[in-house]
């Protein structure tokens, strides 16, 4: 940890996780995204929805009702806003909320099929389950927004769900927690679909998750 007030900065983290998923190479070629953090008094700092050589002056200040209380935010439309407040309120200890259309992840995504756990990199940084597909509702409609509630609900230990038909949201901690399970997340899902040539992957063996999760719950309590 430092005590640099640019690096303790909520815009900046921001900004620096964007970077650093472009440097990771887990975008999709569009380069869309948006991430969010969380700030204090209900509110979230949020991207604009291409955050290629984002700058901490495109961030808009938003409440948890979805309300613009400082800057302009382009291209981020209501669902946008919903998904992302949907994950604070339903996740009191998240600080960060990323979405995008990592490729590998999205093909989960789009074949409506849930990522297993079954890499290393997940289980580091915090998925120790599968990766549930959230089913697709139209945009503009709140049934996708909903359907983010329900999974949550369902599965209170997950850190991220895929939507179907569209891609990947991840949340965490905080900003830069959140971009290491994206690339850990986008990493499973390549070496998920290359292992299909090579007779398909393997579980952990019995009881690996478990454990894993037991030990992260005993830190978290
Ligand atoms: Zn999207």
């Amino acid at each position: 940890m430092t005590d640099t007030p640019e690096l303790n900065d909520p815009a900046h983290q921001l900004v620096e996780a964007a970077r650093q998923l472009f440097v990771a190479g887990v975008m999709s070629h569009s380069g869309h995204a948006n991430l969010s953090v969380r700030l204090d008094g209900g509110r979230f700092l949020l991207s604009p929805g291409w955050v290629r050589d984002l700058r901490s002056e495109q961030l808009a200040t938003l409440n948890l009702d979805g309300q613009v209380l400082d800057g302009e935010l382009k291209s981020a439309g209501a669902e946008i806003i919903a998904m992302h407040s949907i994950v604070y309120r339903a996740r009191p200890q998240v600080g960060a909320v990323i979405h995008t259309h990592s490729p590998a992840a999205t093909a989960f995504a789009v074949a409506h099929r849930p990522l297993p756990c079954r890499t290393e990199p997940m289980l580091r940084f915090g998925q120790a389950e599968e990766v549930p597909v959230v089913p697709w509702g139209p945009r503009g409609s709140d049934v996708s927004v909903r359907g983010v509630a329900e999974v949550l609900e369902r599965r209170p230990t997950t850190a991220a769900v895929l939507l179907a038909n569209h891609g990947l949201l991840v949340f965490g901690a905080d900003a830069q927690a959140a971009a290491r399970l994206v690339m850990a997340i986008e990493e499973s899902a390549e070496a998920e679909i290359a292992a299909r040539a090579l007779g398909g992957a393997v579980d952990f063996p019995d009881g690996a998750l478990e454990a894993v999760r037991a030990s992260m719950a005993r830190v978290a309590s």
